[in-house]
């Protein structure tokens, strides 16, 4: 009772929602070039050695390292190049010169850097080297397994593939992923004061930025948006609105209207045409949310201010496209940072608080908080790097205090 009041925590309702979540059905054969960012539906192995021969790692001479007795003189035998090798076996007493990525002539054991090597003078066409340093066998030798063996897997089952692991997998030979479907999502922005972008505003009106903020979200994570409409809190439009978007969605989102005033009509359209499964989180910012089902979509009533719209799309819906798409939900990276100033609040939900990420002399990680942080403010999430995880009963937060937060910024590769 006291929780159905109160509302989850974010624990509790990742938890509650990712429980009733599986992976669409669909797969897509991806042309590799354009499966980055895909979750993979079948694995991925390496179908030969590769490079699949010993191939020199330095510019200089291949030889037998028993040969290599400095200053003994060796006559060059011929050349192996990158994509033109020598082509038959390196004879004893010989060497033969040598590029970086070329084949290693079989009889060869050891390639000599051309930095330690002494190029003689004369007897051309025949040129000879003598050795200036000692050599090991097998130095500067590539295996023909060193960036595969035959059969190696280069990516799992649920793996979203990396810029790397699309490389490696071409460099391996391959042309083609199998990944899942990616969930088609809806957007649906309520609100009778809102007017879309480039429209005038009448009194009490305010250009809406749910909209574009939740687009370009979702076309961050690659996800596409299949339909987007604007709709006045009348709740015969809202209905049916809710009901043709869902019809042709995945995951349909909504934003506004979904709290407890009389202009509220979201949750109880949901409850009506589909499932709630639940409603409001003990969470600032954030409160009112509402997720269920409705006409075969997983449907997102997010709140309508925009700093909560933001942070539980990304709290909650991003890991829920992330398991609709067979991938494993990834955690948001934490760290423990120290504050740069002092943080007052007032106690009675757990805060994710929006602040900046900096350094102290000694190179620790400092955060900044992001000034005022209403969840009206887009401005305190905008440059955020870190959401600060404040617990419920908290007030006061002196300078130089530790608190984890979540690193916002996502990995480069
Ligand atoms: P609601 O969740 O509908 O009660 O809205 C909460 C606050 O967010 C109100 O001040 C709304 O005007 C504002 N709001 C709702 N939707 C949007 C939107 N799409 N863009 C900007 N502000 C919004
Ligand atoms: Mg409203």
């Amino acid at each position: 009772m006291e929780e159905a009041k109160r509302g989850y925590t974010l624990e509790e309702a990742r938890a509650r929602l990712l429980d009733a979540l599986s992976p669409l059905p669909g797969r897509d054969t991806c042309p590799l070039h354009q499966s980055r960012g895909r979750v993979l539906a079948a694995p991925l192995a390496a179908p030969r050695a590769v490079p699949g021969f010993r191939a020199s790692s330095m510019d200089g001479y291949a030889l037998r390292a028993v040969d290599g007795q400095p200053g003994r003189s060796l006559p060059v035998a011929g050349c192996s190049a990158a994509g033109a090798p020598y082509g038959r076996p390196l004879q004893p007493g010989q060497a033969v010169r040598i590029f970086t990525g070329a084949v290693v002539p079989d009889g060869a054991d050891a390639v000599a850097p051309q930095e330690d090597v002494r190029l003689m003078q004369g007897d051309l066409p025949d040129p000879a080297i003598t050795l200036e340093g000692p050599i090991h066998p097998g130095q500067w030798i590539r295996s023909p397994q060193e960036e595969a063996a035959p059969g190696e897997p280069l990516a799992s089952v649920g793996q979203r593939l990396s810029s790397v692991d699309v490389a490696r997998a071409a460099g391996c030979g391959l042309r083609t992923a199998q990944v899942y479907a990616r969930p088609r999502v809806a957007l649906l922005i309520t609100g009778s004061e809102l007017r879309p972008a480039g429209h005038p505003l009448a009194p009490g009106t305010i250009h809406d930025s749910n909209g574009p903020l939740l687009l370009l979200l979702l076309e961050q994570l690659g996800i596409p948006v299949v339909g987007r409409e604007w709709v006045d809190d009348d709740p015969q439009r809202l209905e049916r609105a809710l009901l043709k978007l869902a019809g042709r969605s995945d995951v349909l989102i909504s934003t506004g209207g979904v709290s407890v005033g009389d202009e509220d009509h979201v949750r109880p359209l949901l409850e009506r045409l589909g499932t709630l499964q639940f409603w409001r989180l003990f969470l600032k910012p954030g409160r009112p949310f509402a997720t269920g089902t409705m006409a075969g979509a997983r449907f997102f009533g997010l709140p309508g201010n925009p700093v909560s719209a933001a942070v539980t799309f990304l709290q909650l819906v991003r890991p829920a496209l992330q398991v609709l798409e067979g991938a494993t939900p990834e955690p948001w990276p934490r760290l423990r940072v120290r504050l740069a100033t002092p943080l007052r609040r007032r106690s009675g939900r757990p805060e994710l608080i929006r602040a900046r990420l900096g350094m102290d002399q000694q190179g620790n990680p400092l955060a900044t908080p992001c000034g005022n942080q209403s969840s009206g403010r887009l401005a305190s999430l905008q440059g955020a790097d870190l959401l600060l995880e404040v617990d419920a009963s908290t007030t006061a937060l002196p300078a130089g205090v530790a608190v984890m937060a979540q690193l916002l910024r996502l990995p480069v590769l």
